[in-house]
């Protein structure tokens, strides 16, 4: 029998395999900006997405920026700003902090970033591309961070082939951004798809991050005599809306559940919930929550 040869992965594909953990699609990416975004302080974010955000994803901050030492080695992997030892998990409070979205990104698309450091005078860009990494260059930016992500998989056919349509791809997409629109009221969220806008939520002034507001709930999920959920005791703080129990369907639950500000799906939670209305609704009946 022919002896199995070993072979030692090049750092390129050992990137690739990990950007498959991480990157599934076009969602995935737009998830791992805003979240950077979001942890950068910023109160408006412009996202932008051709052909399903197969083509193009952009996304655009004015949060603090990135200082010209950190632009090349935030593309490195395990490098980020958010934490430095193990117990800074224990309170972390941003959304990211593993270091590996930029670095994966850049291992399956073409990406170029601009940002400019609040406290810095010019801003600096930087480009990946099949050619590697560019030098870092000073560009025009007045504030914040934009990164430009095109041809998602070009380089691994084998994903590439996976993807759905454009207009699944972009569902996924919207679908994401939903629950950022719906828990982040302080900031101003614009969305355009292939070239027009289709999401302008302004700001609720003096909101909250978490802080889940009438206004952004009416304006997603429509009108449905809600009524305001609130509790505050033994360490656990409870915001949102419930439908009037005149509103139930027997379809889709259409429950939106965050915890600490990030989207979850929990069944017991669930039906916690669902025991505590049980009774002001008709059996197996649903509602809509947020
Ligand atoms: P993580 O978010 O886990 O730290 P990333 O690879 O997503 O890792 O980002 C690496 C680092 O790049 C971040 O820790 C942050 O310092 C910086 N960064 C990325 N995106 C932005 C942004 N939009 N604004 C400011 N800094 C950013
Ligand atoms: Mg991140």
């Amino acid at each position: 029998m022919q002896k199995p040869k070993l072979n030692k992965l090049s750092p390129e594909i050992i990137n690739q395999i990990a950007a498959g953990e991480v990157i599934e699609r076009p969602a995935s990416i737009v998830k791992e900006l805003v979240d950077n975004s979001i942890d950068a302080q910023s109160t408006k974010i412009e996202i932008k997405v051709k052909n399903g955000g197969i083509d193009l994803i952009e996304v655009s901050d004015n949060g603090i920026g990135i200082p010209k030492e950190n632009i090349s080695s935030a593309f490195d992997s395990h490098t980020t700003s958010k934490i430095e030892k193990i117990e800074d998990l224990n309170t972390l409070l941003s959304l990211g902090f593993r270091g590996e979205a930029l670095s994966t990104i850049t291992s399956v698309s073409r990406v170029k970033l601009v940002s400019k450091f609040q406290s810095e005078d010019l801003g600096n860009e930087i480009n990946y591309n099949e050619n590697g990494k560019s030098l870092v260059k000073s560009a025009a930016k007045e504030q914040g961070t934009t990164v430009n992500v095109e041809n998602i998989f070009y380089n691994i056919p084998a994903r590439f082939k996976y993807l759905k349509t454009a207009q699944t791809e972009y569902r996924k997409i919207y679908e994401l951004l939903l629950n950022y629109f719906l828990i982040f009221p302080n900031i101003h969220f614009i969305l355009y798809k292939d070239g027009k806008i289709v999401v302008d939520t302004s700001l609720v002034p003096n909101s909250k991050a978490g802080e889940i507001s009438e206004e952004r709930v009416t304006k997603f999920l429509g009108s449905h005599n809600f009524l305001k959920l609130f509790s505050d005791g033994a360490g656990i703080k409870i915001n949102g809306y419930i439908a009037h129990p005149s509103t139930h369907k027997s379809k889709s639950s259409n429950s939106y559940i965050f915890l600490n500000n990030r989207p979850i799906t929990d069944r017991g939670i669930m039906r916690a919930i669902y025991e505590g209305y049980s009774r002001y609704l008709p059996y197996g009946e649903k509602i809509l929550l947020i």
